[in-house]
């Protein structure tokens, strides 16, 4: 264990239980320890804040995982992680599915640490230190508490980079299955890619803006931007859409979604585009009655939130402009720097340029297996809005 003393005035982020305890407000540190070991937080003062691990080479030097003045072992961590799992199951605000997130970082007090479940198989991904040289303990714990017959690990190579760490993807435990993994969520069916497809496999993310894209469909002709493998168009299609236009720049995606959406291919008008989606909706001369537009996180840094505000509008305008009276969007802004106020500034600017006013009709964002802590607004990345033509 080693003590990282905090600067003068420097407490009040981890007073006010904020996990990171970030580079600048270090004092200094006592006693020597490995990357990912205990640390003790101190105030000026001397007193104990709390404990978390330490990370030397991050601008996050410490991640807390208890407050207080009793020091946690690693025990600590397989109780959360049985905590986490626990909170899932039976969860009544999941539903009916065999794919959750059984970990989510922070917003399980477990930063570092991310567990995406695919009917019996786990993805783990680890982007800290910490997590990192107790991947062992972490993977008994898991083992222990889901009873998944195979667990793999996906590296994160930014948060590799990041922390220091060489995480590779390798097999926890089990064997992994050479095809896709099938998965059911509601009456809806995917097969996930879990060592090559997008984040661990699939975006569980958007579970219940499927279910909603499920409920509105009946009949209407739908746009599916940026579409991935399809997981709103399955839904559209379970719903009784009328047609649906799939549009994906990844050639392996799109051959995901045609998948996917095989059951459909004899009874309903299916267009599948592998094409940029700013392009295919300024060229794009179809009217659709529901649209979802999901790009990617187009805003890493803050400092990219300009241009990324521009991309969203320019997406969202020429989406509008295809849009039939009465026409649902379904709008998402994935980047934490681009959040549901400026989501919004977005989306009115839109209106304004296309003269289409809007109605809001709900805020969407992340499903109840991907909690966010109060304590940290940094988790938040989801942002979303239902809107009406
Ligand atoms: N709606 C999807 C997730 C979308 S993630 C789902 O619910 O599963 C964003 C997707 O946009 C990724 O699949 C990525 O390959 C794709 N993408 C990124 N840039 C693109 C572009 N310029 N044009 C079309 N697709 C793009």
């Amino acid at each position: 264990m080693l003590d990282v003393i905090l600067k003068p005035e420097r407490d009040r982020s981890v007073r006010r239980r904020h996990p990171w305890v970030l580079s600048g407000a270090v004092e200094r540190v006592e006693g020597a320890s490995e990357p990912g070991a205990w640390a003790r937080v101190v105030a000026a003062g001397g007193e104990t804040l709390g404990f978390g691990h330490w990370s030397p080479v991050s601008q996050i030097r410490v991640r807390m995982l208890r407050l207080g003045e009793t020091a946690p072992g690693d025990d600590w961590i397989a109780e959360r992680i049985a905590a986490a799992v626990a909170r899932r199951a039976g969860d009544p605000l999941l539903g009916d599915t065999d794919a959750v997130r059984l970990v989510n970082a922070e917003g399980d007090g477990l930063p570092g640490l991310v567990v995406d479940r695919y009917a019996d198989l786990l993805v783990v991904r680890i982007s800290t230190a910490g997590m990192h040289v107790r991947s062992k303990l972490v993977a008994d714990a898991l083992r222990r508490e889901t009873g998944a017959a195979v667990a793999i690990e996906r590296p994160d190579a930014a948060a590799a980079r990041r922390e220091g760490i060489a995480v590779q993807q390798g097999v926890l435990w089990g064997e992994p299955p050479a095809a896709p993994v099938e998965i059911r969520e509601r009456e809806r069916r995917y097969r996930v890619d879990v060592s090559a497809g997008q984040k661990t496999g699939f975006y569980l993310d958007q579970r219940d803006s499927r279910d909603l894209v499920q409920q509105l469909a009946r009949g209407r002709r739908v746009l599916d931007l940026f579409s991935y493998t399809g997981g709103f168009a399955v839904a559209a299609a379970h719903g009784g859409a009328a047609s649906i236009a799939l549009v994906e720049s990844s050639a392996e995606a799109l051959a995901a979604a045609e998948q996917h959406l095989a059951p459909w291919h004899d009874t309903l008008p299916l267009r599948f585009a592998r094409d940029d989606a700013f392009r295919f909706v300024r060229q794009d001369d179809h009217g659709y009655d529901l649209l979802v537009v999901d790009p990617p996180p187009l805003a890493r840094r803050a400092s990219d939130v300009a241009q990324a505000s521009r991309a969203y509008k320019d997406v969202l305008l020429h989406a509008l402009r295809r849009a039939a009276p009465g026409a649902y969007l379904l709008a998402f802004s994935c980047s934490h720097h681009v959040g549901p106020e400026l989501f919004r500034k977005i989306a009115f600017g839109a209106s304004l340029d296309a003269g289409r006013p809007l109605q809001v009709l709900r805020a969407l964002g992340a499903p109840a297996d991907h909690p966010v802590a109060l304590d940290h607004p940094e988790g938040h990345y989801l942002s979303g809005l239902l809107l009406r033509a």
